[in-house]
């Protein structure tokens, strides 16, 4: 049977397009599947400073120069979002909405979509005060005063790179303890633009002629009610992985996330995955960029057997 391709790689993140140089320099017919823009996370973070030999990228360039130096062996990109794979034993088909495309094994590399603040309105108020991306929507509360929900990484690194826009930051953690690094968590609490409340909850969202004015917090030692006035909320409250389109494969944890051995094979012969969207320890650009190049390797391995 004649195949559109060897492997299809879904997601071209670090660990997609890590992947599709790997797989194209091992001479495998490739495509790369994107359901939104190229660079999965990294255009929405500002700057990553932790990628070893690149001291500190924005998070937009390295994005660019992943996706350029991906191309450069040949491996193709289509745009769309990815509502099924069929498991023909000795192929796969990838179904997209208007097409579907055959391929020999494929590499799930979809990573985490962010999880949505669960309040009234919340959703109303995107582009009105709410907004999940600090990099693509800062700038529009210049001199102003606005709050990031969550003391992860995520929402440490984008509060610090707000300090740079705004007038003043307020953090909200449901704890008394961050989830975040060590150094960024110092770096949070030495910047003279930063407050942070622990042991808080979002519980209200204030608005004023339709706009966001301030969020009402929960204490949840005491159930006290206070409000924080701002005009920006940035939720960084972790994320969940897009696997959806995977759910009748026996292949996922209790929380959706693809188990893989250390070849990035998961229990389907010919299906792999690598990066963010892999059940794993540590999460970052450098191991998402090393779990494609085993994937794309395995896949190799696989194909000339
Ligand atoms: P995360 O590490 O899961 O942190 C989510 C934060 O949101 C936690 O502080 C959590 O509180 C809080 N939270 C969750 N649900 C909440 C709710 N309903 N209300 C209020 N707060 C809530 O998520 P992330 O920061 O997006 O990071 C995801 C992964 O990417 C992590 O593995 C992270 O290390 C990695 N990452 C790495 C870097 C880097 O190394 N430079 C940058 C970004 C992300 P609790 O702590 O109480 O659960």
């Amino acid at each position: 049977m004649n195949l559109d391709y060897d492997v299809i790689i879904i997601g071209s993140g670090p660990a997609g397009l890590a992947a599709a140089i790997y797989a194209t320099r091992a001479n495998l017919k490739t495509l790369i599947i994107e359901a939104e823009a190229p660079g999965g996370k990294l255009l929405k973070t500002y700057e990553i400073e932790n990628y070893p030999g690149i001291s500190k990228i924005a998070g937009v360039d390295l994005a660019m120069q992943m996706m350029e130096h991906s191309s450069l062996f040949g491996a193709k990109t289509e745009y769309g979002a990815v509502n099924n794979i069929e498991d023909h034993k000795d192929y796969k088909k990838v179904v997209l909405a208007n097409k579907e495309l055959t391929c020999k094994a494929v590499i799930v590399a979809t990573g985490t979509k962010e999880r949505m603040l669960d309040l009234p309105h919340a959703n109303e108020l995107i582009g009105k005060g709410i907004s999940y991306c600090a990099v693509c929507d800062g700038a529009f509360y210049k001199n102003k005063e606005v709050v990031v929900i969550g003391g992860g990484n995520s929402a440490l690194e984008e509060a610090i790179y707000l300090t740079k826009l705004v007038d003043k930051v307020t953090i909200i953690i449901r704890r008394d303890q961050f989830r975040a690094d060590d150094l960024v968590v110092d770096h949070v609490k030495e910047n003279p633009k930063i407050e942070i409340i622990t042991k808080s909850v979002p519980h209200n969202i204030v608005t004023n002629d339709g706009k966001v004015a301030g969020l009402e917090i929960k204490n949840v030692d005491t159930d006290e009610i206070s409000l924080v006035k701002c005009e920006g909320i940035f939720p960084y409250i972790g994320a969940d992985p897009a696997t959806s389109f995977l759910k009748d494969f026996n292949i996922l944890d209790e929380n959706g996330y693809i188990i893989v051995n250390e070849n990035m094979e998961t229990a389907v012969e010919g299906i792999y995955a690598a990066g963010d969207v892999t059940k794993k320890q540590l999460r970052q650009v450098v191991t998402a960029t090393n779990d494609g190049a085993i994937a794309a390797n395995s896949v190799s391995r696989y194909l000339n057997k």
